[in-house]
């Protein structure tokens, strides 16, 4: 049981053992009521254009290690989304975006991770991998290679709907 509940951590306030036994099934501290709570972590991405074409890096770390996605990334406390969004795009792929529209706001029961995803456009710079990426590449939109999250169809998608929408006489 000790051991269990080591598994568990350490309250952060009294430095006890947690138990499984809180509100909702969460770690609780017996001693002082403490609660851990589990926050989401936000991650964010572009769908960014160039010439009609949309850009992917080839990941060179887990998860997915090898996989196509888009440039994405971990908001850091404090960020502006959109702005962590084209950062990501600057380091994982060495371009400057300009962040065009919002495609959604995707999550999955049990995964921590909400992703914010975005349309941009590529205004400068030559594509080249940064650090987390093992290659980069441009690739037509109905053409893409196989993508590493349960989530990149439906931003594909997300992303075709409002192409199709700003392209429409009339649209936005
Ligand atoms: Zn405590």
């Amino acid at each position: 049981m000790a051991q269990q509940r080591a598994a568990l951590g350490y309250c952060p306030v009294c430095g006890r053992a947690l138990a499984a036994d809180g509100p909702g099934g969460r770690p609780e501290c017996h001693a002082c009521r403490y609660v851990r709570y589990a926050d989401p972590k936000v991650a964010a991405g572009v769908v960014a254009e160039r010439d009609g074409r949309i850009l992917l890096v080839r990941r060179n770390h887990e998860p997915m290690l090898g996989r196509w996605s888009f440039p994405s990334g971990f908001v850091d406390a404090g960020e502006v989304v959109s702005e962590a969004a084209a950062r990501e795009a600057r380091e994982e792929a060495g371009v400057e975006v300009r962040v065009e529209a919002l495609l959604g706001v995707f999550s999955r029961a049990g995964d921590p991770v909400v992703f914010i995803a975005y349309a941009a456009s590529v205004v400068a710079g030559e594509p080249a991998p940064g650090d987390e990426a093992i290659e980069v590449g441009l690739f037509a939109p109905d053409a893409l290679p196989e993508l590493a999250f349960p989530h990149d169809r439906a931003i594909v998608e997300a992303w075709h709907a409002w192409r199709a929408a700003r392209t429409r006489p009339g649209g936005p």
